[in-house]
């Protein structure tokens, strides 16, 4: 048998490498570079970092998913030997090329194709990308089956899951209880939201992250995704699946069995761990991440989630039980109406009417059925949501 010091090294390659989940797992691969080889880094405007990683880790090849900037790229790695490209379907490409494993952590829809392509070669994806499951979770998880590749979750929550899942039987599940922490208003006065600005959402009480999942998560659009996530990833019933607020983000999950053990995971408020457990997994190895000393947190806080402060978790039950492109079209307008608030088009609180109008209205139209899950009906629907999502928000801009 081969020792460790004799074990070719895993090729790696990072969608999404200069957003927060890319930077953390660049950390963790730079402190081990005998166990790695990175194959690819994908990034989007930020390709001064995109190419400061790319030499720091030996990468063979860097890609930007924008063509314009593709020119400063190519100058920022002149000499280095590493190979360049730019736009969606370069960042495709890079699926494609030789890896063991990939990281997928584009930020919104945009992470499904290129999540797709490489199950599609049979390697492993560790899935920070939530909206691909719940834009397309059947033909994700589908594709991972039919070419042999496995998904590993990356989201903090998921991982709880999922590690509180191993070697028990699913037969065995009764709940999965995910916690949120409420994000930046979970204590405003309901009638101060309507005047939060994105400054004060792009805020997170305990998590340091990318400006939209931390919108998201003061929204509990964030949370409403992964309920979604949840039942994609795990086949569990949405019954089953509950969210409690939990303000202090140290527990992030519990699998509720049926002889009433409920088993949480514990753990401080640090991505490093759950993108950690995906790289080495199935083993278990040091990592950089504080200990929890219990006895001086002494205390842990749940609540129950109010469903007039945070509509998205409603929203995300009606998307389950509609089902089809129903989860395409939630996220697109959820991406839209983000976007609307973040352009001071419409208000903090306008986010979650604009999602449900979009879905309403897509629903009248019969576009959210489908004959079967595909990506160019995933991408029509994503489509069709922004633009009456676009509408909506103008209708609310203008009757504010
Ligand atoms: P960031 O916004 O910090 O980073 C997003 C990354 O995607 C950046 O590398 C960005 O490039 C790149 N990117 C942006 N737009 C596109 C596009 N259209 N095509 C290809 N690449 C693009 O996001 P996060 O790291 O916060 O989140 C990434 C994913 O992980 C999301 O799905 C999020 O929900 C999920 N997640 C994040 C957590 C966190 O703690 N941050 C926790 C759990 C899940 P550039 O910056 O160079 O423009």
């Amino acid at each position: 048998m081969r020792g460790e010091a004799e074990r070719a090294p895993r090729r790696v390659t990072i969608f999404g490498s200069t957003g927060s989940i890319g930077v953390s797992t660049v950390d963790l691969i730079a402190r081990e570079p005998e166990r790695f080889k990175v194959v690819a880094l994908t990034g989007g405007r930020n390709v001064g970092l995109l190419a400061e990683q790319a030499v720091a880790l030996g990468a063979a090849h860097a890609v930007t998913c924008w063509p314009e900037c593709l020119a400063e790229l190519r100058e920022r790695l002149a000499g280095t030997g590493i190979t360049s490209a730019a736009g969606p379907e370069a960042v495709e490409e890079a699926a494609t090329r030789p890896a063991d494993w990939i990281m997928s952590a584009i930020v919104g829809a945009a992470g499904l194709a290129p999540g797709l392509r490489a199950l599609e070669q049979g390697t492993t994806l560790a899935l920070a990308n939530k909206e691909s499951l719940v834009t397309a979770g059947p033909l994700l998880m589908g594709t991972a089956a039919r070419h042999g590749a496995r998904v590993l979750p990356v989201d903090s929550e998921h991982s709880a899951i999922f590690q509180g899942l191993a070697g028990e039987s699913s037969s065995d599940v009764e709940r999965i209880v995910i916690t949120a922490s409420g994000g930046a208003f979970r204590d405003w006065p309901l009638e101060s939201l309507a005047a939060a600005t994105p400054e004060e959402a792009s805020t997170h009480p305990n998590w340091a992250m990318g400006q939209r999942i931390t919108v998201d998560s003061a929204s509990m659009f964030n949370k409403a995704l992964e309920v979604i996530e949840t039942k994609e990833f795990f086949g569990i019933d949405p019954a089953r699946i509950e969210v409690v607020v939990h303000p202090e983000s140290l527990v992030h999950a519990l699998v509720g069995f049926r002889d009433g053990a409920l088993m949480a995971h514990v753990g401080p408020p640090d991505m490093r761990h759950a993108i950690g457990y995906a790289l080495n997994w199935p083993e278990r190895r040091h990592l950089p991440v504080a200990r929890l000393d219990l006895a001086q947190i002494a205390t842990l806080t749940f609540r129950a989630p109010c469903e007039t402060r945070w509509p998205a978790l409603r929203l995300a039950r009606e998307v389950m039980q509609t089902g089809g492109l129903a989860g395409a079209a939630f996220n697109a307008a959820k991406e839209a109406a983000l976007d609307h608030f973040l352009d001071r088009a419409i208000r903090f609180t306008d986010m979650g009417p604009v999602v449900e109008r979009v879905l309403e209205r897509m629903d009248a139209e019969n576009a959210l059925k489908t004959d079967g899950l595909s990506l160019d009906a995933v991408r029509q629907a994503d489509h069709l949501a922004r633009a009456r999502a676009a509408e909506a928000a103008a209708d609310l801009a203008t009757t504010a």
